[in-house]
């Protein structure tokens, strides 16, 4: 990303540079060869130069010591020049020295080394800061290539500027193909056209969403598909740039923690549970009605006859039946509670946005669902998406609505699972679909699906559906299936949304 090419090139020239141990050595060299040559050439132009400005021809080699080797190479060639210049004077010169030149000479060649010096320090500095900054680079850039999450980097006006090769994988974009563009292109509506919103309102008020936390969020891949995936955003500022990161983990590839894996399905299994219980406890408690309505009937007829016999066994007896009508009435009471709890208790309703229940149960549903094969799609088209709803439950829906698909789409060759949402009713309920290239329903049991007990699997409970369809019922809404013209079934559910439930209220 950030080219160390430049640096890099200049390797071997810098590895001598900081040859810290050797350097007052090779300074020296330096100094020595230096003066010497100057000497030599001082001499042999004697004729051409008159004896003026012979200081002047030794001041660079004291500067050049110097910043080879730093202030000892640099005296050492203010001594030796002095000794030159003391010789030169004795072979060439028509004219003595004065002591005055000497010092002058010496003052500007002690200051000249220490300026060398100085030079020396700096580049030292700079040379090892550039290298730490390369190393730090080269640390970066491999764990960006070697990471399992996608790592996407953008800039303050969103743009693109990393984009690593999990991510090349997951959006199925190469690297040159999104850098430089929009980190928009890789999010479906409504994501797709809110984000420079988001991302202006941040930078303006610093009001975090996002940052910092992780979410399950759904991401658009080259070929249009779409698919849940978790991201976590983290924020790079200085004075001059401010970058964002984003880690992204495709939440339908198989390579997922273990330990990931079993909690979901963990959480799976608990949330099954709990609503077969439910489903169960309430089919038991309608079953159970009939007949203890009957037996309190016969109880009480057996009473009635039992009214007019004399007789203490008769009395007794009499006595029994009583208690027994009393007990099979509590046992009705304690039925009917129990209808009730399952029908309305269990629930907490709360403002919920369908789209991110979706998410969250896709997260959950769609686990390994890449693996075999399944191209999934999200197209969010309902602008009013709040309804009021017990999270757990309208995810438990589609849970089952998703899961289901995909046990249909096993052995078939398309496998698209294609989850809608749009408003209908003037913006006043919330269609979501569930559609697969599965095998459809036979006509003969599309009527019956959603009564408890009826399944086509070896290891089906056909139990899901009918508690899908208690579940929409107490969210006020309606679910139905039908088979779609190119193949596959379509649930659908409507649910009102919490504008309906407003005008309602009201
Ligand atoms: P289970 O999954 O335990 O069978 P469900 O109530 O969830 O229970 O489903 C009942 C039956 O409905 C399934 O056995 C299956 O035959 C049928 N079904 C559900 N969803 C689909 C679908 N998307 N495509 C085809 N058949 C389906």
């Amino acid at each position: 990303m950030v080219g160390g090419q430049g640096v890099s090139s200049s390797k071997p020239f810098r590895s001598f540079w900081l040859a810290g141990r050797h350097r007052p050595l090779y300074g020296l060299m330096v100094a020595i060869a230096s003066v010497l040559t100057v000497f030599l050439l001082r001499y042999a132009l004697s004729d051409v130069f008159d004896d003026g400005a012979l200081f002047l021809f030794f001041t660079p080699t004291i500067l050049l010591a110097a910043m080879f080797g730093g202030i000892g190479p640099g005296l050492a060639a203010v001594g030796l020049s002095l000794i030159m210049v003391m010789v030169l004077e004795q072979l060439v010169l028509s004219r003595e020295i004065g002591l005055l030149d000497f010092i002058a000479f010496l003052s500007v060649g002690i200051a000249i080394a220490w300026l060398g010096e100085a030079f020396l320090r700096a580049s030292i500095a700079s040379t090892t800061s550039a290298e730490a900054l390369e190393e730090r680079e080269a640390q970066l850039r491999t764990i960006l290539e070697t990471a399992f999450d996608a790592a996407v980097v953008i800039n303050a006006e969103g743009v693109i500027i990393s984009f690593n090769p999990a991510a090349e994988r997951q959006f199925g974009y190469r690297l040159d193909e999104v850098l430089g563009r929009n980190v928009k292109c890789l999010m479906p509506e409504p994501y797709h056209s809110d984000h420079d919103h988001y991302l202006r309102r941040f930078l303006e008020t610093g009001e975090r969403r996002i940052i910092g936390t992780d979410r399950i969020v759904v991401g658009q891949k080259k070929d249009g598909s779409t698919f849940p995936m978790k991201l976590a955003v983290g924020e790079t500022k200085t004075e001059s740039w401010h970058y964002f990161t984003g880690f992204i983990r495709d939440l339908t590839e198989r390579e997922e923690s273990a330990a990931r894996l079993e909690q979901a399905h963990g959480e799976l299994a608990r949330l099954s549970r709990l609503n077969e219980m439910g489903e169960m406890a309430s089919m038991l408690a309608h079953e159970l009605n009939q007949p203890l309505a009957a037996t309190i009937n016969y109880v009480q007829g057996c009473r009635i006859l039992l009214r007019d016999i004399d007789n203490p066994n008769a009395e007794r007896a009499r006595a029994a039946m009583d208690e027994a009508s009393r007990q099979a009435l509590r046992a009705g009471d304690i039925i009917r509670h129990l209808r009730e709890y399952v029908v309305r208790g269990g629930t907490q309703k709360f403002p919920e946005s369908m789209h991110t229940l979706i998410e969250g149960a896709a997260g959950l549903a769609l686990l390994g669902s890449r693996d075999q094969g399944v191209r999934t799609e999200f197209r969010y088209m309902a602008s009013h998406d709040t309804v009021i709803a017990d999270r757990v439950q309208i995810q438990q829906v589609l849970i089952n609505l998703m899961r289901n698909a995909l046990d249909a789409m096993r052995d078939t060759t398309r496998r698209e699972l294609i989850v809608t949402t749009r408003n209908d009713g003037d913006m006043r309920n919330i269609v979501v679909d569930v559609a697969d290239t599965g095998t459809g329903i036979a006509p003969e049991t599309i009527e019956r699906l959603f009564q408890p007990f009826v399944t086509t699997k070896s290891n089906g409970i056909g139990i899901g559906l009918s508690i899908s369809r208690r579940i929409i019922g107490i969210h006020s809404g309606t679910i139905s299936v039908f088979n779609n013209q190119d193949g596959g079934a379509t649930f659908r559910f409507i649910l009102p949304t919490l504008q309906q439930m407003g005008d309602s209220d009201g």
